[in-house]
Parts: structure tokens; C-alpha cells; sequence
């Protein structure tokens, strides 16, 4: 018997919550079942919105642009679209201004037809214009639909802008399930990821006694193991399994609007994808998807925690251990390139690496070791099953499989966490000392060990 998601029981409300904060969405509608773009026409008509700008690319216009077109026009509904003629879309300045520039004046609404990119772009767009948006999905590939922040490339630079949440999100499993598998899988494993980002929050909560929030961290869970449970019938294009994956990502970007912040669904997987993206900017690559980037980091995360969980600590050792700053500065400077003054001036306010601070939770690491050791082996899968679910549907499971290094990965383990304030393993890690040793061992799983 497979659950479900019941996601309409959170929109609308307030919902008073035990972590003592009230959680709402401003998402008005949900409509992820079959048949969904049948029933957009008659949700545009209700909220009496009376001229829809309809904005697409190549790909997501034949995917189900068309489709919803058609359906608009039948029922009479005033539309304008602009199909942005980019079969690989880069939301950068040249595509935001074009859908600005086409955009009508007597527009009340837009409607988005894509998953990441167009969304992020729409998203700005109406943020800026003061418009409500409506997405309709046509991929299952990450997990920002009902966030707030637009990630633009601007600049050349991945710049992430406050906007905010659609009103609506449509998305039709017949849809979604024939999104290419690339896309699919990356959605799967955006999703994955959350194992190890839900234990950094948990850690960050035990140590920092960081803000956490049980219900959204459930809710999370809940998307986690409905997708691990539906997640490999997609291989076989099944619409169910697609519905799965869609409301769980919508599930946990919903979970980051509770909170306020990216906490539920991005850690430690997160920064070293985040690592590797800006790498990959500075080198001039193709960029990978998103989900892709994490589903590997996931799985890192996950070996690396599974060590440290078997790990012997001489904590007065770690104890005894400087802060060499210069050498920190040097390496910062070597792998963050332009961005190295941003990434250096963060440790300047934020003293992640600060000598006192860091033997204060080395403390309190050794008084609670066990427990810590005991949370790893509740809370994270074997390596293998998370290997298997995400080949199975043909998604990386090695770095070199998109191009990135043993260097870069060795240096996002080290380094990667000083591009955020944020408490995850990779802080405990460089806390024990244990973070060069443990970016080489990494490599080597990856260039010589895995799947033996
Ligand atoms: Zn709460
Ligand atoms: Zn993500």
C-alpha cells in the first residue's frame, strides 16, 4: 500500500506549530493529478485574471504548452505567449529581458510552463512586475517550485534573488512522466538528498541548538520515503510514481517556506554541489542539473558520515590543533578565484573556523559521541541502496560521470562549507581535523572503490 502526500492540508491556513512558530504557504492551488491542464482555464476564470501571459521554451512548449494553449483558447480565455527559442535555456540577461520585452501590457497574470529554469525566471519576473504566476510543470527536476528565491545567472554569476511562491502549481503525471529521464532522476535526487541535509539540521540542532522544527523535518521524511518506496517504477514511465516525486519536491520547497530559509532541504550535499557549480562556471563548462550534482553528494555525504560513525576520535588531539589562517586564505584563494574576498570576508564575521569556538563544540562532541555516532546510524541509508535507486533510473552515481576531478572533490569537502553559514558535517569534520583526510579517502572511493 503506497502513501501519499496529502499536500492541500496546507494551503490556505495558518498552522500553528510545536516548534512554536506559526507555519502558512502563500500557495493558493495544487493541482498535481491527471488532467490538470484541463482544469487551469476554469482556475484562471475563478480568480478572474483576464489577460494570461504564457511564457515557454522549445522543449516545455511541446511538452505541455501546446496542450494548455489550446485549452485556454477553447475556453475563451485572453492569452499572449512567448516561447523562448532555446532549446538549451541559460536564464541569464539576454532571456529575462526577452520575456520582459514580450511581455503585454494588459498582462494580470503569468503562467509559467517549465520546472527549473523557466520558474526561476517567471518567478523574477513577476515578482518584480507586482504579478502573481501561476507554474505549470513539465518536469519533476528539482525542488525550488513553491520557494522563494530565483536562481539567475547574472553577471556570469549565479546569483540567487528574492521573488516569491506561485500562486498555483499544475502538473499532469501523463506530463511529468515523459520528461526526459536526465530531468526525472535529478528530481529523485534532490529529494535524496535531504537524508543528509535533514541530519545536519539535526546535528546543528543537537550542538548549536540551532532553530528546528519537527513537523516540517516529518514532513520531509514523509517525501523521502514515499520517493525511495515509488521512485524506481518511474524507470518503467510510470505517472504514478512521477505524481510521487512531483509532490514531494513541491513538499519539501513548501517545508523551506515554513522555515524561511533553504534549512529542510539543503546541507552539506548542497554546498559541495553549490562548489562544484561555481567551478564549473570559472572553467566555462556546460552546467549539470542540479538534482544530478546532489544525488553524487548525496551519496558522498552519506559515506563520509558512515565513516565518522565508525571513527575513533583523539578529541584532545583535535583539541591541541591551530587554526593556520594563512594557509586557509591561500587554499580560499586558490579554489574560489574571483569569489575568494566574499568567502574570506563570511569567515571574517562569521568565525565558522575560530579556534575557542570550535573547542567549545569539540566538547561537546566528545560528551556526546556516542549519541552522534548513534543519530548517523538512525538516520542515513546504506551507500549501495542509494547507489542502486539512483542508477537504476540512469543517474550519476560518480563524479567523473559529469566531469568533475578528485581535486574538486577534495577540495568541497574542505572547502565547501565556508560558502554559507551554515553547521552541517563538513564543520564537524574540519572541527575533528579529519577534513583533508576524509576529501582524499572520498576520491579514492570514487576513482577506485565504488561498485566493487
Ligand atoms: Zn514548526
Ligand atoms: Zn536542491
Amino acid at each position: 500500500m503506497s502513501k501519499n502526500i496529502n499536500l492541500q492540508q496546507y494551503l490556505g491556513r495558518e498552522i500553528p506549530c510545536s516548534c512554536g512558530r506559526n507555519h502558512s504557504t502563500t500557495l493558493d492551488a495544487l493541482d498535481i493529478d491527471r488532467g490538470a491542464a484541463d482544469r487551469l482555464p476554469e482556475y484562471i476564470r475563478k480568480k478572474g485574471w483576464k489577460k494570461v501571459y504564457m511564457v515557454a521554451d522549445i522543449n516545455t512548449w511541446e511538452a505541455a504548452g501546446k496542450d494548455a494553449a489550446d485549452k485556454l483558447e477553447k475556453a475563451g480565455i485572453a492569452f499572449e505567449k512567448y516561447i523562448l527559442p532555446y532549446r538549451e535555456l541559460v536564464p541569464d540577461e539576454k532571456p529575462v529581458g526577452e520575456v520582459f520585452i514580450h511581455c503585454p501590457k494588459d498582462a494580470d497574470i503569468i503562467l509559467a510552463v517549465g520546472s527549473g529554469t523557466i520558474n526561476d525566471m517567471c518567478k523574477f519576473i513577476s515578482a518584480q512586475m507586482k504579478l502573481d504566476y501561476i507554474i505549470l510543470a513539465s518536469a519533476p527536476s528539482m525542488d525550488g517550485f513553491v520557494s522563494v528565491g530565483a536562481a539567475l545567472i547574472v553577471d556570469h554569476v549565479k546569483t540567487t534573488y528574492d521573488a516569491h511562491c506561485p500562486i498555483a502549481v499544475f502538473g499532469d503525471p501523463d506530463v511529468l512522466v515523459q520528461a526526459p529521464m536526465d530531468m526525472i532522476s535529478a528530481g529523485l535526487a534532490d529529494i535524496l538528498g535531504k537524508y543528509t541535509c535533514l541530519l545536519d539540521w539535526k546535528m546543528a540542532h543537537l550542538i548549536n541548538d540551532e532553530y528546528y522544527c519537527e513537523e516540517v523535518v516529518a514532513m520531509v521524511e514523509n517525501a523521502l520515503e514515499i520517493v525511495t518506496e515509488q521512485g524506481p517504477t518511474i524507470k518503467d514511465r510510470n505517472p504514478e510514481a512521477a505524481k510521487a516525486v512531483m509532490e514531494a519536491l513541491v513538499l519539501t520547497g513548501m517545508g523551506m517556506f515554513f522555515i524561511g530559509n533553504s534549512r529542510p532541504a539543503s546541507g552539506c550535499e548542497h554546498h559541495m554541489s553549490h562548489y562544484w557549480e561555481m567551478k564549473f562556471q570559472m572553467e566555462g563548462k556546460k552546467p549539470v542539473l542540479h538534482g544530478t550534482k546532489v544525488g553524487i553528494n548525496m551519496i558522498a555525504a552519506t559515506y563520509m558520515y558512515r565513516m565518522l560513525a565508525k571513527e575513533d576520535i583523539d578529541f584532545d588531539a583535535a583539541m591541541a590543533r591551530p587554526f593556520d589562517y594563512e594557509a586557509w586564505k591561500a587554499r580560499v584563494e586558490r579554489c574560489y578565484e574571483d569569489a575568494a574576498p566574499g568567502i574570506i570576508a563570511l569567515e571574517e564575521k562569521c568565525k565558522k573556523n575560530d579556534i575557542s569556538a570550535r573547542n567549545q563544540r569539540l566538547a561537546f562532541y566528545k560528551d556526546h559521541w556516542s549519541q552522534m555516532q548513534a543519530m548517523i546510524e538512525d538516520n542515513l541509508p546504506q551507500v549501495k541502496d542509494m547507489e542502486n535507486l539512483l542508477q537504476m533510473l540512469g543517474g550519476p552515481i560518480n563524479p567523473a560521470q559529469i566531469g568533475v576531478s578528485s581535486e574538486m572533490v577534495e577540495d568541497g569537502v574542505v572547502l565547501a562549507k565556508e560558502v554559507r553559514d551554515r553547521f552541517t558535517l563538513l564543520q564537524i569534520l574540519w572541527d575533528l581535523g579529519l577534513s583533508e583526510d576524509y576529501g582524499h579517502r572520498l576520491a579514492v572511493y570514487f576513482s577506485e572503490e565504488q561498485g566493487k
